[in-house]
């Protein structure tokens, strides 16, 4: 035994917030960890040294908060999401911390500006779009609503490709955000897992005579985690982010390096660490990639080790695991999880099936993010088994459990038990993650109470029948620290000066500007703040692409991954009616337009790209055309990300939201614009049904099909060939269009394009035109009213509130997870 007394270890001195302290703070950085002195350091070297200075004071209230958890037993929530859109992070944490002024002086003293810095940290694009930005908002609000929450994922070294446009055709650049190193993220070496592929199930009994499937993989890697704090508003709670890295079991195989082999040497560790190296592209069709399954197992299995470790940590046995652990999968890709965690209780810790199973179900829940039916994730049977073949088994036992249940308990028809089983058996054999994902949850949740309806009667019409109590809504949000306080100073200080700072912790307080929206000074200064934001877009588009805007025209503007669904054709085919317009009718009053759009499309989806090189050639010909006199200008701003977001959002005039009814979840982008006072033009679909309750329905242009009507449309037979035939507007563009008006390089470019709208318009662009132009016509119309315009806009930043996510996760906490 050892006799040495207990140690008594010091706590490091609280932080310093004075701005002379972070200043000593910064230099002392960049001259002992950076190891450059100040008058040669880079503008990189500043950055990383501010972030070290921010990082220390996050780190006391991270641990702070860890052991409080262990202090009083809280129930833990667990995000599983394959994307984390976070982009940057240290405007984000020092603002939430409440340090901006503070560093701000801190640096002026030194001779560096905070802007300048704070625009070279790298934009962390782990993510494609909405479902990956939705994960990033909530790991703030979970930390601002004092969940006690770990999100999991998984560190690309390569996020989304960066776009660059080649004469006006998108071209995909690797993005390489670690190349300066990450000062937020600190490796967890004692934190490393196992994690195996393919090999056989062998059956053991053990000493005491319990029956046992062994899994022996034949292959493994390692799972190292890197973790990145995730700070509260006001610096309430920090929570973690811990993504997943994939290294090799040996590095070098040091007997064929010796041999002279030495590439053959690294084999292993190259085909280990490529496994995380890239984020799978959305929509890249067909799915079918075994990486990408690789991908999903990986961060999966090394989660719920990870959960499964903490919890024998602080407690006896699993038997407590549902209520000290809430696991929530973000869409199906972490769907594999729901067999691991069978797995890893029943083979690697004992439990009997039966018991694993209730547990598993009791942790889970799931959040549907799509009825598109091609992006509803399946795998074919052969390759799962292959790669997974323990986790083939489970899934065969649950689907026994399952189907005998509705088939003796609930009398189901053939057709229904069909639908149900976790395979697909109408083709090749395929495991359906979605089906595996609904039952080992206790808890399915759509994104928009339009799109959780449509859920009941559509992909999981037979498993909500089966399991009528579990589908439920959460309606996204966005956090308004990121897309209201930090994107736009200027109009967080006016409403500041006009209701105070409680909406600041509450953005249903922002209702208090309602009684301002019709004053005429305070529409002044609103107007002058979008103008003021509307000249800093301008200045970004000049400097990158040499166009000059005029920030008196409206600013339209569709920023948002580029998918038929979400139409940015029919936009594109109305600017082309509208430039027709104006030159027919040069005497009437065009109100001057500059409509802008900005999205990537994803790699393998032609039609996508196809709209991309339209957009641009629609641009070259209408900007160069003296006829338009200026009154219409079309802009597609290149690499759409997070950080060009902040720049285009609180610059927009009008938000455009026209997708397909019925096949925009929710949208996230539509939230963001209405908080920052742009007037919507949009279907009713996703969320803008709930913006249209909250802003009223005199501030919110709503136009076209509406969900039921387009089902119906398409089930009753679709001619679009005579809605075009009777809409000249429309027929002339479209011809100018296919026939090559914007293409004279090669006529042909988008003949393919427009027969589609010709012969199905399965995206409705003809269905809806017509009501599309008209509306925005409407928009027009109440430009010219100024007043008329500001109190509508005004409106929508004070009746936005309920969209913060914020509240999404007060809901999730309470009526999912019972935790926080
Ligand atoms: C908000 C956001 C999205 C989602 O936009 P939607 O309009 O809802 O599709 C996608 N990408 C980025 C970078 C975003 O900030």
């Amino acid at each position: 035994m050892n006799t040495v007394s207990k140690p008594i270890i010091p706590s490091p001195a609280p932080r310093s917030s004075r701005p002379e302290i972070l200043a000593e703070e910064i230099i002392e950085r960049l001259t002992y960890r950076i190891g450059k002195d100040a008058k040669v350091a880079k503008p990189h070297d500043w950055l990383t040294a501010t972030i070290l200075v921010v990082r220390d004071r996050i780190i006391d209230k991270w641990m702070a908060s860890t052991r409080e958890v262990y202090a009083t037993g809280a129930k833990r929530v667990y995000y599983l999401s394959l994307e984390f859109l976070i982009g940057r992070l240290m405007r984000d944490a020092i603002s939430n911390l409440g340090l901006m002024e503070e560093v701000r002086d801190a640096l002026a003293s030194l001779g560096v500006d905070v802007n300048v810095i704070a625009g070279l940290e790298p934009d962390a694009a782990l993510g494609n779009g909405g479902l990956g930005r939705l994960a990033a908002c909530f790991m703030e609000s979970m930390a601002t609503v004092e969940v006690p929450a770990y999100g999991y994922g998984i560190r690309y070294v390569h996020g989304l490709f960066r776009q660059q446009l080649a004469d006006g055709w998108q071209v995909e650049l690797p993005e390489n955000w670690l190349a300066h190193g990450n000062p937020w993220e600190f490796e967890r070496r004692e934190s490393a897992y196992e994690i195996g592929f393919g090999g056989a199930v062998e059956f053991i009994t053990t000493h005491d005579d319990q029956p046992r499937y062994v899994w022996k993989p034949a292959e493994r890697v390692i799972a190292a985690a890197f973790d990145t704090p995730a700070v509260g508003w006001r610096g309430k709670r920090v929570n973690t982010l811990r993504l997943w890295s994939a290294q090799p079991i040996d590095p070098i195989l040091l007997d064929a390096f010796n041999a002279g082999d030495h590439i053959g040497a690294l084999r292993e560790s190259n085909k280990a660490e490529s496994l995380t190296r890239v984020l799978y592209p959305a929509d890249a069709t067909p799915a079918g990639q075994e990486l990408r399954l690789r991908q999903e197992f990986f961060f999966s299995s090394a989660s719920l080790q990870d959960i499964l470790r903490r919890h024998l940590q602080q407690y006896d046995d699993f038997t407590s695991l549902p209520d000290k652990v809430a696991i929530q999968l973000n869409d199906t890709h972490p769907a594999v999880s729901v067999a691991e965690l069978v797995r890893l209780l029943c083979d690697v810790h004992g439990m009997d099936f039966d018991q694993a199973w209730d547990i598993t179900r009791r942790t889970f829940s799931y959040t549907n993010h799509t009825l598109l039916p091609e992006a509803l994730e399946s795998w074919a049977v052969p390759l799962f088994e292959r790669l997974l073949p323990r986790h083939m088994q489970i899934i065969y036992a649950i689907n026994a459990k399952i189907l005998i249940d509705a088939r003796k308990g609930k009398n189901f028809s053939d057709g229904e038990i069909r639908s149900i089983s976790l395979i697909d058996e109408s083709g090749d054999r395929r495991v359906r993650m979605g089906n595996l994902a609904f039952v080992g949850s206790h808890s399915i949740n759509g994104v928009s109470a339009l799109h959780t309806d449509l859920m009941k009667v559509t992909v999981f019409a037979d498993l909500h029948k089966l399991y009528p109590d579990r589908i439920n809504n959460k309606t996204n949000g966005i956090t308004p620290r990121r897309w209201l306080q930090q994107c736009n100073p200027g109009l967080t200080g006016l409403i500041r000066e006009a209701i105070g700072d409680e909406f600041l912790d509450d953005a249903e307080k922002l209702r208090a500007l309602d009684v301002h929206s019709s004053d005429p000074a305070f529409q002044q200064k609103f107007a002058a703040i979008k103008r003021a934001n509307k000249v800093a877009l301008s200045n970004l588009v000049a400097s990158r692409m040499g166009v000059k805007l005029d920030p008196s025209a409206m600013f339209d503007i569709q920023i948002k991954r580029i998918h038929e669904y979400k139409r940015q054709l029919l936009n594109i085919i109305e600017a082309v009616a509208l430039y027709d317009q104006i030159r027919s009718h040069p005497e009437l009053d065009w109100v001057p337009r500059v409509k802008l759009f900005a999205g990537k499309a994803a790699p393998s989806y032609y039609n996508a790209k196809l709209i991309i090189k339209l957009i641009n050639d629609v641009s070259r010909t209408i900007n160069n055309d003296p006829s338009v006199r200026g009154l219409l200008k079309i802009v597609f701003v290149p690499n759409y990300n997070v950080s060009l977001a902040e720049v285009m959002v609180p610059a927009a005039d009008l938000s455009e939201q026209i997708s397909t009814a019925g096949m925009e979840a929710s949208g996230t982008g539509n939230m963001k614009f209405g908080l920052n006072g742009a007037l919507t033009i949009g279907t009713l679909d996703g969320a803008n049904v709930e913006m249209r309750d909250n802003v009223g329905e005199d501030n919110i242009v709503i136009f076209g099909l509406k969900a039921d009507e387009v089902s119906k449309v398409r089930s009753d037979g679709h001619n679009p060939r005579a809605i075009i035939e009777g809409s000249r507007e429309l027929a002339q563009a479209l011809a100018a269009i296919g026939s090559g008006v914007f293409s004279p390089d090669d006529r042909n470019r988008y003949t393919s394009l427009i027969d589609g709208i010709y012969s199905h318009d399965w995206f409705m662009v003809a269905a809806d035109f017509d009501a599309y132009a008209q509306a925005q016509r409407e928009v027009d119309q109440i430009w010219t009213n100024q007043s008329a315009w500001y109190t509508k806009t005004i409106n929508n930043t004070a009746r936005m509130g309920w969209f913060s996510s914020d509240r999404t996760i007060r809901q999730y906490a309470d009526e999912i997870w019972r935790a926080g």
